[in-house]
């Protein structure tokens, strides 16, 4: 009796200990593994020969939300950011800020400071002529003196051969997070951007969530796609309804591989989630940061 009681005890603590180190080599390893995120391509750093003047309009990803847009010599940023971000950034941004030679405009979709860095804005102020956003945030950018111009949704302007219409966007998630003394935010104080150049039309649709009428614009020639599967912005699912909505469209992806952080969707975008679920996955652009790309009208 007592030798088998003492088996019994001696099995229950082996199993015990069995259980004890699986879980601390099961703690341990969870500790050590990183994350996947998904990265694009190694950037190509570019200078003061982006900005001249050719017969073409040449898109580059700036990383982020960020664009320069150079059409036959006008330059436009949309959402630029170069520096100062608060995370930890996972690429080399392709040019620095001080080595922007001139801007014909940025353009600003919301106050977040992913799209509107103040940074990288200060240092673009010198060389930038005119700054252009909703209401709210010209009204952020002429506390600080910038040359900044507001627009209603809708409200449209022009920038030398280019001319932008602005789109609504609905992101005033901040709403649901209330700090003390927040102002309420309103849709209008976000937008996207519809941009008309003479070699075709860019939409840069900013942070939001799905809205009808993004389904019903007029067919751009690219679209400056973000796919973040946050409840705030499309969705996944949204995107590629988005996406869909245009089958022809290059999407030029934005939003994704910039930030070091694989558990917070809104930059933890994958491309490999849309190669089988967006219709004529070849549109699909991963381009990496400072790579040049051609904007073609589409055959209509
Ligand atoms: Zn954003």
């Amino acid at each position: 009796m007592r030798a088998k009681q003492l088996a019994i005890l001696l099995l229950i603590t082996m199993l015990t200990e069995t259980v004890l180190a699986q879980q601390t080599t099961d703690s341990l390893a969870k500790k050590t593994e990183k994350k996947y995120q998904a990265k694009p391509p190694q950037s190509q750093p570019f200078g003061n020969e982006a900005f001249g003047s050719f017969k073409t309009t040449t898109l580059r990803w700036l990383g982020m939300a960020g664009f320069l847009i150079n059409s036959r010599g006008t330059n436009l940023m949309v959402d630029p950011l170069l520096q100062g971000f608060d995370m930890p950034i996972l690429i080399e941004f392709p040019i620095k800020t001080k080595d922007v030679p001139r801007l014909d405009a940025v353009l600003i979709t919301h106050a977040d400071n992913d799209h509107f860095s103040i940074p990288t804005n200060k240092e673009l102020v010198g060389v930038t002529k005119a700054f252009h956003s909703t209401i709210y945030v010209d009204s952020l950018m002429k506390n600080m003196a910038w040359p900044s111009f507001g627009h209603d949704i809708g409200g449209e302007f022009k920038v030398g051969n280019v001319s932008v219409k602005l789109t609504p966007a609905d992101h005033a998630y901040q709403n649901s997070y209330p700090k003390p003394g927040q102002r309420h935010f309103k849709n209008e104080d976000a937008c996207g951007f519809m941009i008309q150049t003479p070699d075709g039309t860019i939409w840069a649709p900013g942070d939001s969530r799905l809205m009808d009428l993004h389904l019903n614009l007029p067919t751009p020639d690219a679209i400056l796609f973000d796919f973040s599967d946050s409840e705030w912005h499309f969705t996944l699912a949204g995107a590629i309804k988005l996406a869909n909505a245009y089958p022809d469209t290059p999407l030029l992806l934005s939003h994704w591989g910039s930030v070091d952080a694989p558990d917070f969707s809104p930059f933890n975008g994958d491309p490999k989630s849309l190669y089988d679920r967006v219709v004529n996955p070849k549109r699909i652009i991963v381009l990496a940061p400072g790579q040049p790309y051609t904007l073609k009208k589409l055959e209509r």
